[in-house]
C-alpha cells in the first residue's frame, strides 16, 4: 500500500451539521449574499446551503443571473476548448462506475504505442485542437510511468504541417512526490485528479478494490503535486455518487485548504455527471443522481464561490444542457471527443464512431467545427488560447492576474486570435461565416484601447502569422 499520505482534514461530520442547519429559504439573506458575490469576493461556506436552499423562480434567476455577471466580469464571453486524448484503457481498479474497471471482461483493452498516439494527435491537429487533456486508466505497460512520460513527449513533438499541440494538461492516478518531480519535468500545464466523491463510506463503496480503494491517498494527491511544482491543478467530482450539496462543500474546503497552503488554490474545477458506462454498475441509477435543475445550481454556486477557478464542463453533457450551463460559469469544456484509446483514428478511418473500448457514453457526439459554430452563433467566443501557460501566467501569477480583472485583457483578445486562426485552417464555410460575425461583433464592443491591440491580432493571423498571444 501507499506511504503516509499529507491529506487535509476534511472533516466530514462539520460539512453534516451545515447541512443539517441548512436554512429554509430566506430572501434576504439570498440577496445578501448574492450582492457580496457580485463584488467577486467569493462565499464562505456558510453561504452555500443558504443558496442551495433556494427554490423559488425569481430567487433562482437572481443567483443564475448573478453568476453570469461574475464570469462575464472576469473572463469576458470566451470559451476554451480542448480535446481528451485516451492513451491506455488498462486499468488495475474497480470503480463501479467506470468501463474500464479491471473486472470488466467486455472491454477491448488497449495501450496506444508512441506511433499510434502520434497518429491520433495529428487527426486532432487536422480538426484545429491545440489543447490536449491526457487521459489514461491506472495500469501502465511494463515502462511503468515512463510509458506517460513519453506520450507527453510524443504529444508535444508531434506535427501536423506547421501545427502542434501547444498545451498539454494531465489526468492520470495518483502519483507519489518523486514522480510528481519528473511529471512536471515533461511541461505540463494542468495536473487533473477528481476526488469522485469526498464522502468516506460512499467512496470506499465504490472503489472496493486497486489502488485506488485508498481515499487519504488520493485526497492529498494536490498537495503533492503543489509540493512538487506542479503549480496548476485540476479537482473535481463525479456527480451522482453522492449528494451533490456535500461533494460542493469538500470541493470549496479543498480549495481553500490548497490555498492557504501553496498560496494558490486549483486552476480548475471539474463538474462530471456519472453517464452510462459499459459493465458499470451506476449505469441505470447513479445513487445520488442529480437532475439538470440541480446542475445548473451546483455551476451557478460554484462560479460566485470560486470567481476565480476555471469551470470545466464535458462532452458528457448534452448540447441543451452545455448550452445553459455556459451562462451560468463554465470556461472550458472538452468537444469532438473519443473516450476509447485509437477512437480518433478509427473515426477518421470511416470505422463508425469508434466506441469500442470506451470509458463512457458521451452525451454531445458534435464534431470540433459544429461545437465552434454553435458557441459562435450563441454569441461566446470559442478559445483555442494557452497563452498563460505559455508566457509562465501559472499558479498564483495567474490568480495575481485574474484577482483585479485583469485577465479578461488576455483572455479576449487571445480568443479572438485563436478563434481566427481556426477560422483561416480549419472551419467550414457556415463555421467560418458565423465566427466572422462574432469576430467583427467582438471588437466592435470593445473599448479603443481593447480593439485596437485585440484587432491587430486578429490582422496578423489574418495575413498568415500563427500562434498569436499576449
Ligand atoms: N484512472 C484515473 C483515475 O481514475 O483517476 C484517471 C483517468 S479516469 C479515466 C478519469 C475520470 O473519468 C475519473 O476520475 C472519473 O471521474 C471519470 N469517469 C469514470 N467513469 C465515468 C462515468 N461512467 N461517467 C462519467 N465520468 C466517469
Ligand atoms: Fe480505472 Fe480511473 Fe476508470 Fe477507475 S475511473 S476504473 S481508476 S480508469
Amino acid at each position: 500500500m501507499h506511504g503516509p499520505s499529507e491529506a487535509f482534514p476534511l472533516d466530514e461530520a462539520s460539512i453534516g451539521r451545515l447541512l443539517d442547519g441548512a436554512p429554509a429559504q430566506d430572501p434576504v439573506r439570498v440577496r445578501d449574499i448574492l450582492a457580496r458575490a457580485r463584488e467577486l469576493r467569493g462565499l464562505d461556506e456558510a453561504d452555500l446551503p443558504v443558496l442551495m436552499a433556494v427554490q423559488r423562480p425569481d430567487l433562482l434567476d437572481e443567483l443564475f443571473h448573478a453568476a453570469e455577471q461574475v464570469k462575464e466580469e472576469i473572463y469576458g464571453r470566451r470559451i476554451v476548448l480542448f480535446a481528451p486524448l485516451y492513451v491506455s484503457n488498462l486499468c488495475g481498479n474497480e470503480c463501479l462506475y467506470c468501463a474500464f474497471r479491471a473486472s470488466n471482461r467486455g472491454l477491448t483493452r488497449r495501450a496506444l504505442g508512441q506511433a499510434e498516439i502520434a497518429a491520433e494527435v495529428c487527426h486532432l491537429l487536422r480538426q484545429g485542437h491545440k489543447r490536449l487533456l491526457l487521459v489514461a486508466g491506472e495500469a501502465y505497460p511494463k515502462e511503468g510511468l515512463d510509458y506517460i512520460l513519453k506520450a507527453i513527449r510524443t504529444i508535444y513533438a508531434t506535427r501536423e504541417g506547421a501545427e502542434s499541440i501547444r498545451r498539454v494538461n494531465v489526468n492520470i492516478a495518483p502519483l507519489d512526490l518523486p514522480d510528481f518531480r519528473r511529471l512536471k519535468e515533461t511541461q505540463i500545464g494542468t495536473y487533473q485528479l477528481f476526488q469522485e466523491t469526498y464522502h468516506r463510506a460512499t467512496y470506499a463503496l465504490m472503489h472496493p478494490r486497486g489502488l485506488k480503494a485508498d481515499y487519504d491517498w488520493r485526497l492529498g494527491c494536490m498537495d503533492r503535486a503543489m509540493q512538487a511544482g506542479i503549480e496548476d491543478v485540476g479537482i473535481g467530482a463525479l456527480f451522482g455518487l453522492h449528494d451533490w450539496r456535500f461533494e460542493l462543500l469538500a470541493l470549496l474546503r479543498h480549495a481553500r485548504h490548497l490555498e492557504d497552503r501553496f498560496g494558490c488554490g486549483p486552476h480548475t474545477i471539474s463538474v462530471p455527471r456519472i453517464e452510462p458506462a459499459e459493465g458499470s454498475t451506476t449505469s441505470e441509477a447513479p445513487p445520488f443522481a442529480v437532475t439538470d435543475a440541480d446542475f445548473r445550481k451546483l455551476v451557478a454556486i460554484l462560479r460566485l464561490a470560486v470567481p476565480y477557478t476555471g469551470l470545466i464542463l464535458s462532452t458528457r453533457e448534452r448540447p441543451e444542457v452545455r448550452r445553459e450551463v455556459f451562462h451560468l460559469g463554465i470556461s472550458q469544456i472538452s468537444a469532438g471527443s473519443r473516450t476509447n484509446p485509437g477512437g480518433y483514428r478509427e473515426e477518421e478511418a470511416g470505422n463508425g464512431p469508434g466506441d469500442g473500448g470506451a470509458q463512457f457514453s458521451l452525451g454531445d457526439h458534435r464534431d470540433l467545427d459544429e461545437v465552434v459554430r454553435d458557441l459562435a452563433e450563441s454569441g461566446f467566443i470559442p478559445s483555442f488560447c494557452t497563452g498563460c501557460y505559455r508566457m509562465g501566467r501559472t499558479g498564483a501569477d495567474f490568480m495575481d492576474l485574474a484577482k483585479p480583472g485583469e485577465i479578461k485583457l488576455h483572455c479576449q483578445p487571445n480568443a479572438l486570435s485563436t478563434l481566427q486562426e481556426f477560422v483561416e485552417d480549419h472551419a467550414s464555410p457556415a463555421t467560418r461565416a458565423a465566427a466572422e460575425i462574432l469576430v467583427a461583433g467582438s471588437l466592435a464592443a470593445m473599448d479603443d484601447r481593447a480593439r485596437t491591440r485585440a484587432g491587430a491580432m486578429v490582422a496578423r493571423v489574418r495575413r498568415g502569422e500563427r500562434d498569436v498571444f499576449c
